[in-house]
Formats: C-alpha cells, structure tokens, sequence
C-alpha cells in the first residue's frame, strides 16, 4: 500500500469557559502523500493553525482521526510555529539540536547536523547566541533549522515568515524552496500569502471561511524548477487569481465582522 498522510473527518469545537462554542472546522478530509508540498490558504480564524495543531498531535480533535496509512513506522514530524517559538535560556545551537536529542544519534552525529544546519541557514557565527539577540529573520531561520535538523518525514509550518518584511520572506522563502528539495518531506504550509503558495505547493488547500472546510484543491502544474522562469510568470498569475476569486468573499466578510473572528 502506498503511504500517506491522512486526516479522516476532522472536526474541531472549540469551548470557552462560559460553555460558548467555536466550530473552527466541519469535516476536513485529506491526504497528503510523501514528497508532496501542501499550502493552505484561507480568511484569517478558517481553522488552518487548528488543522495543523492537529496534524502534530498538539490538539486533539473533537471527531475523526490523523494517522499514517502505509508506514511501518510514526514518522518523524517537526513543526515551525508563527513566531519561531526558541527555548529563550538556549543558545541558537542548542535550540538546533534540542530536537534531535533524544533521536538515537551519537554525540558528534548531532554536533555535525546541528554544524550543517547552522551553515545552511547562515547562523554559524550566531550559533552562540541566545534568540533575544536576534533580528526576526535570524530567529525564523534557528526555527526552521531546528525542524530541519530531524530530517523530518513531515513538516508543517504555520505561516512561518508572516512577522517578516517582504524582502526577508521572499529570500527565506527562496532559502526554504531550496532545502526543501533536498529533503522533500511530505509538508502542509499555511500562509495567507496566494504567491507564496503557488511557487511553492504541489497542491493548494482553499479553506473557506470559519468554520473552515476545503472549497478546492488546486494543483499548481508548473514543474518546481520553472517556478522562476519569466516565462511561467504568467500561469502562476493566472493560479493566484483563480485562489483569490475563490476566497474574496470570504475575505470580505471576515474582515465587515472587525476581526471578531480572531
Ligand atoms: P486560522 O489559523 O485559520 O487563522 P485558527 O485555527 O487559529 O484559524 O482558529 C480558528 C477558530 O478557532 C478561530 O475562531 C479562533 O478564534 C478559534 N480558536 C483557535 N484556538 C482556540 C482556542 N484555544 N480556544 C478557543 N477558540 C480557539
Ligand atoms: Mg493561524
């Protein structure tokens, strides 16, 4: 059988201390299959953070299940958070190889993964450095090199450059296509950014708005390697503007109702 990434009939409600309920997903049904990019695209508060939370296993849902069809073994799975999320008393290094501490490598295994990672994401002279001493870029490249550092089989990444100015994220987004073809772990990205989704992804999750459940899924068939070729330009234009056409309402509303949503 082959194996993939499954997310059967997940459904999330949320409660609040007075009993008040938020259904922040109805249903969602998915695979992901090993090497295949997924981007999640949706209005602000649809359930993307929700659905990734629970592709890690950090929230469990409120009715159907995650799991792995096909593999012998759990998966390794690393998460990149919003806002880096570093241990702040740990040195960038220590950060690295806090995740792959316990992963069964030797001792100088780890020390030389850690190295590479710190190489790769040009961190190697702020490797002693504690994350507080860091621009914003620097401490999103420590959380990315610290999720890369398990070799993970996937990768979930929730709007991993979104506190970044636009010059930063589109260099670290062109860093990220690049290492990402070197490990090709099967990956959910959310990002409310329609560019950045469709040079990158494989496949595009169009969420509408709360509660979120999937209107499309669009397959950005431009092969990876001519993402960036001025010639491709426009089909990958023509991608974004049938997202958007699809999400504008949706976007509309969210933001009439003031951010009530949040
Ligand atoms: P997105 O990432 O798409 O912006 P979220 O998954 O963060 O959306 O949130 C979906 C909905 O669930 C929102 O209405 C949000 O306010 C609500 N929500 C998220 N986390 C919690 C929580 N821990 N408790 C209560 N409501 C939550
Ligand atoms: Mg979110």
């Amino acid at each position: 059988m082959t194996m993939e990434f499954c997310l059967e009939h997940i459904g999330k409600t949320y409660y609040d201390a007075a009993g008040r309920e938020t259904v922040a997903l109805v249903d969602v049904t998915e695979r992901v299959a090993p090497g295949e990019f997924v981007a999640l695209l949706g209005p602000s508060g649809c359930g993307k953070s929700t659905l990734l939370h629970i592709a890690a296993g950090l929230t469990r849902p409120t009715s159907g299940e995650v799991f792995w069809r096909g593999a012998e073994r759990v998966p390794r799975t690393a998460m990149v958070f919003q806002d880096a999320a570093l241990f702040p008393w740990l040195s960038v290094r220590d950060n690295i190889a806090f995740g792959i501490r316990e992963s069964g490598l030797g001792a100088a295994a780890i020390r030389e993964r850690v190295e590479e990672q710190l190489a790769l994401m040009q961190l190697t002279d702020f490797a002693d450095h504690y994350p507080q001493a860091l621009s914003g870029g620097m401490r999103q490249r420590a959380g990315i090199a610290r999720a890369w550092a398990t070799e993970p089989e996937l990768l979930l990444m929730d709007e991993p450059f979104s506190a970044l100015d636009a010059q930063t994220r589109r260099l670290l987004e062109e860093e990220l296509a690049r290492y990402w073809e070197a490990l090709r772990p099967a990956t959910m990205y959310v990002t409310h950014n329609i560019g950045e989704a469709v040079r990158l992804a494989d496949t595009v999750w169009v969420f509408s708005r709360r509660p979120g459940r999937i209107l499309r899924r669009v397959t950005v068939a431009i092969p990876r390697a001519e993402r960036r070729a001025p010639a491709r330009q426009e089909r990958l234009a023509a991608y974004e503007e049938e997202i958007w056409e699809l999400i504008k309402d949706d976007v509309r509303e969210v933001l009439s109702e003031g951010g009530r949503h949040a």
